[in-house]
């Protein structure tokens, strides 16, 4: 499924895999000025590129190396011969890139390897000049696009929701953290997320999202220290895992994001 909304100079493209006229998970790529941020997952590929021909489009860039954000590098790079750039320390994981866990086949596909160029620290379009910003946490590689004179702040994976209660088992809550803080020194305006789309009240929402972890890092470490296990806390302030955890045999569950925030002091007791 591939659907376009325009938002003044901004294109949001929806794109999900679809199971009986049902989207799976959506995610957005974004098209400002000539520039594709980000190119949907595997399974949604041919859709994107069938969009992108006959458009106006000289460069694709991703935000991270996952495969709902760099899906379509390899076909729009081979069919349409559009160069794509992604963050250097992406660059060889999509070069040879990882066996997926069941669910990610199924929901967005599995990618084939693509050689890509890594990002410098600009992204010129005619009109836009976008900083490149590291924001590890969600992954090693993940990087923002910040526009300053607009205030447009591309946030790929960073923000996803204020209230997020599920991780993966290899993301980094803490270091997550450190990267909204430095976005937020930024003073966006709009935040343009892959998940929750197009975010007017930019600064407030990062730190509504900020000060969720950090309350819910400050209570899991009253109960750890009252000596409950992580799994009791998860359950506490998070209440049970949902279908998700299961589907993904744990690689998506709110254990791992109380276990993240926790660090060094949520290793045990699980
Ligand atoms: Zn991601």
């Amino acid at each position: 499924m591939l659907r376009s909304t325009e938002h003044g100079p901004i294109t949001r493209i929806h794109l999900a895999r679809t199971f009986f006229g049902r989207a799976l998970y959506t995610v957005r790529a974004y098209l400002v000025d000539s520039l594709l941020i980000d190119t949907g997952c595997p399974a949604t590929a041919r859709e994107l590129v069938a969009w992108c021909r006959g458009r106006e489009i000289r460069q694709v860039v991703n935000t991270h190396h996952h495969e709902d954000h760099a899906g379509g590098d390899g076909l729009l790079q081979r069919v349409l011969g559009l160069p794509v750039a992604a963050p250097s320390e992406a660059v060889p994981i999509l070069a040879h890139s990882p066996r997926l866990q069941l669910y990610r086949r199924i929901v967005w596909g599995q990618p084939g390897d693509v050689a890509v160029e890594p990002l410098g620290d600009v992204v010129e379009t005619d009109r836009y000049r976008l900083q490149v910003i590291p924001t590890p946490g969600h992954c090693p590689d993940h990087v923002c696009f910040f526009e300053p004179r607009q205030g447009w702040l591309f946030s790929g994976d960073l923000f996803i929701h204020e209230r997020v209660r599920y991780l993966r088992a290899d993301e980094d809550a803490r270091t997550a953290l450190e990267s909204l803080r430095q976005v937020l020194a930024l003073r966006p305006w709009l935040l343009i997320c892959s998940h929750a789309g197009l975010v007017g009240d930019a600064c407030g929402a990062i730190e509504r999202k900020i000060a969720y972890w950090e309350g819910l890092a400050e209570e899991a470490r009253a109960l750890r220290e009252k000596g409950l296990s992580l799994r009791e806390v998860t359950d506490r302030l998070l209440g049970p895992e949902g279908l998700m955890s299961r589907i993904t045999r744990g690689h998506f569950a709110k254990i791992n994001l109380i276990r993240s925030l926790l660090g060094a002091a949520g290793a045990d007791g699980a």
